[in-house]
């Protein structure tokens, strides 16, 4: 018996990086921050009164939503929370296309999700290929036809970063359609649109609190938009699930966007680090593209991505390798704490003989 809607049947799922449980592995593979989150975070998770489980989360968020604002220069009503950035960006589709429409537009090499969302959502979608070096010509995303456009900036796999004029000129010859810009990789930028909000009604502008924050492992992600673009999430978000971000999550996450000086620390460090493993893979004979992100996109002169994949889990240190056209031949590197980035390097030179 086959008890699978044809929508179940029909979906291939996003496939997460692995975390395999066989040994201890130097993790380089999912791009989370290799720093712990902030101490003020920490403490409002110990010092949280878990009698208040018992009640249902605040819908409101308040709390939260108040301090994400401050911290994007933005009203709390412009602020809207899910359960990870992946859910805020799914919840996008129903909330902003129709399905059978004209559809979504988004990138030939980007964020591998986009494609899974509109699958799930029945949302028709256009990849508009990226130029031969992996930058994204925006013109011709504007050219695409399509109810709405998807731009992740830093991009994902390659780290390439798309400078805020541009950006803006993007979202102004686009005023009359839904413009998404996934800013997960934006700490490790700075240059976030977050604020143009304010000026574009059609910018959704969709950030985590995974990368930048280093709480993957509590699922918090949010959107700055107009209230004629939240309306439409948080119509989604009510038809679905309205409590998508638990009590302690909250806590934890308001305490941690507060921390502004630890967060600054974080992401100084991993884009030092970023520097110096550039340079060092370049060494070793890699061609790396110019990051923005908290990930190095690297392919060797001599050996293939996926060898290399194999070469360095063998040794205990996991990478990403994405198996598709225009980019098997590079590994997405996550940058590490200094002691991570040496065990990697370590890894390689072992493996190339160097
Ligand atoms: N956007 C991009 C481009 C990502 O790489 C990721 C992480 N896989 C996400 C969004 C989702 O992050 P999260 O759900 O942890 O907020």
């Amino acid at each position: 018996m086959d008890f699978l809607s044809r929508r179940a049947r029909a979906i291939v799922p996003y496939v997460a990086g692995e975390q395999p449980g066989d040994r201890r592995y130097v993790k380089l593979n999912t791009n989370e921050n290799p720093y712990p989150p902030s101490p003020r975070a920490l403490a409002a998770y110990q010092n949280y009164d878990f009698s208040s489980l018992k009640l249902y989360p605040p819908l409101a968020m308040g709390e939260l939503r108040a301090a994400i604002a401050a911290a994007e220069g933005v009203e709390p009503e412009n602020i809207f929370c899910g359960n990870g950035s992946d859910e805020v960006l799914a919840l996008c589709f129903p909330a902003f296309f129709d399905e059978g429409g004209a559809g979504a537009a988004f990138a030939d090499v980007t964020y591998s999700f986009y494609p899974v969302f509109c699958s799930f959502f029945g949302v028709p979608f256009t990849e508009v290929p990226l130029e031969e070096d992996f930058t994204q010509d925006l013109s011709k995303l504007t050219a695409a036809k399509a109810q709405g456009l998807l731009v992740a900036n830093p991009n994902a796999p390659t780290g390439i970063g798309i400078p805020l004029a541009e950006i803006e000129r993007f979202v102004a010859a686009n005023a009359g359609r839904v413009v998404i810009l996934d800013e997960a990789y934006m700490p490790f930028f700075g240059q976030s649109a977050a604020p143009l909000t304010k000026k574009y009604e059609n910018l959704l502008v969709v950030k985590t609190f995974s990368k930048g924050y280093s709480l993957a492992g509590m699922r918090c992600g949010y959107a700055v938009g107009s209230r004629a673009l939240l309306a439409g999430l948080e119509r989604c978000r009510d038809s679905f699930n309205s409590y998508p971000v638990d009590r302690v999550c909250q806590a934890v996450c308001a305490a941690a966007v507060a921390d502004a000086a630890y967060y600054a620390d974080t992401t100084a460090r991993v884009v030092s680090e970023r520097a110096r493993l550039t340079r060092a893979l370049e060494g070793l004979g890699f061609t790396v593209l110019p990051s923005c992100a908290n990930f190095l996109f690297a392919k060797h002169a001599a050996r293939g991505g996926q060898e290399i994949y194999a070469a360095l889990r063998a040794r205990g240190v996991l990478v990403r390798h994405f198996q598709k056209p225009r980019i098997a031949a590079y590994n997405r590197i996550t940058v590490g704490t200094p002691a991570e980035n040496d065990a990697l390097l370590a890894a390689l030179r072992d493996f190339l003989g160097a």
